[in-house]
């Protein structure tokens, strides 16, 4: 495995006046340069891992902490968020909540203001964000005039400014149509290959999981259920109906495929691509079969 850029240890979280565990003995790494996609029914406690991998909690929400995490090897309890955010930048489900200005270049200089970038940093850091995210043309647009996709765009922009090395996202498709939801994940793609940029995305959308997302993270119940490379985790796709997840219909086609003899120990087909090769090779095989009856029989 290559190095861990996040690690956490027996790490449990209990908000304050709470019964149970929000966070159950989570141990895991993310290795640097990955790209995972979690995924698990609601109140299943991802968002509240991606306030601790912030640093949000303990710092700003209070409640018992147990273990320890670290993040690009900064202790989370003993770092201030701020110092956090540097290197790990959080979107949030709530992109309306953090925007603090009214125009998108201003929501970007803000960021690099409040962070004091120095001041000949600030013009080229401003544009190459606004030239990754492909919306250069939106500098001087009032926010409130964007469309959600858009303004998902900025909000991704104002993190990216500060070029961190690990992007942690929450939903960030959550109100977006499938065209625009594959455009921000083109971008994460884009972030990860080309910048090395680990990222973390918290997702409903499993077929967009599976095809962008190196590793899938399964939580339930405050648990992790499943994590490893997005293929090993589909496979035991029975499992993910149990957890609540809705698995892929391409894997759910292999899977009665399957069933009915025309093929066996497949690797779930993870894109509507793959799937179709599968079926085009059963058709092949079935038809060259035939063939090969026919002229036994005659
Ligand atoms: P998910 O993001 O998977 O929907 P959450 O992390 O939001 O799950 O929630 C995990 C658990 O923690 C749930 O039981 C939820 O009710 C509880 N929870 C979340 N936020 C708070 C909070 N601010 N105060 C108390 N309990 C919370």
């Amino acid at each position: 495995m290559a190095e861990a850029i996040i690690t956490a240890r027996e790490l449990s979280f209990r908000y304050e006046n709470e019964a149970s565990l929000a966070l159950n003995r989570l141990n895991f790494e993310v290795e640097k340069g990955g790209f995972v996609g979690i995924i698990g029914k609601s109140g299943a406690g991802k968002s509240t891992l991606a306030h601790v991998l912030s640093g949000i909690i303990p710092h700003r929400k209070s409640g018992d902490f147990y273990g320890a995490v670290s993040v690009c090897g900064m202790d989370t309890v003993d770092t201030p968020p701020e110092e956090i955010s540097l290197r790990a930048g959080t979107v949030f489900q709530d992109i309306d909540a953090q925007m603090t200005a009214s125009v998108v270049e201003d929501e970007i200089l803000f960021g690099l203001e409040n962070f004091s970038v120095p001041r000949e940093e600030i013009e080229p850091r401003l544009t190459s964000a606004l030239d990754a995210l492909g919306i250069p043309h939106l500098r001087n647009r009032e926010i409130n005039t964007l469309s959600g996709g858009q303004k998902q765009k900025v909000a991704i922009c104002s993190v990216l400014a500060l070029r961190p090395d690990i992007l942690i996202l929450d939903e960030p498709t959550g109100e977006l149509d499938p065209y625009s939801s594959r455009l921000i994940f083109g971008i994460l793609r884009e972030l990860n290959e080309k910048y090395g940029m680990t990222i973390i995305v918290i997702e409903q959308k499993i077929m967009l999981l599976c095809e962008f997302a190196k590793s899938l993270m399964v939580m339930d119940e405050g648990k992790i259920e499943r994590y490893g490379a997005v293929r090993d985790v589909l496979s035991d796709s029975a499992r993910l109906e149990e957890l609540g997840v809705n698995i892929p219909r391409t894997v759910t086609l292999a899977r009665s495929l399957e069933k009915m003899g025309l093929c066996k120990n497949i690797f779930p087909p993870v894109s509507v691509d793959e799937a179709e090769i599968l079926v085009k090779n059963i058709l092949r095989v079935n038809n060259h079969a035939e063939k090969e009856n026919c002229h036994a029989r005659h």
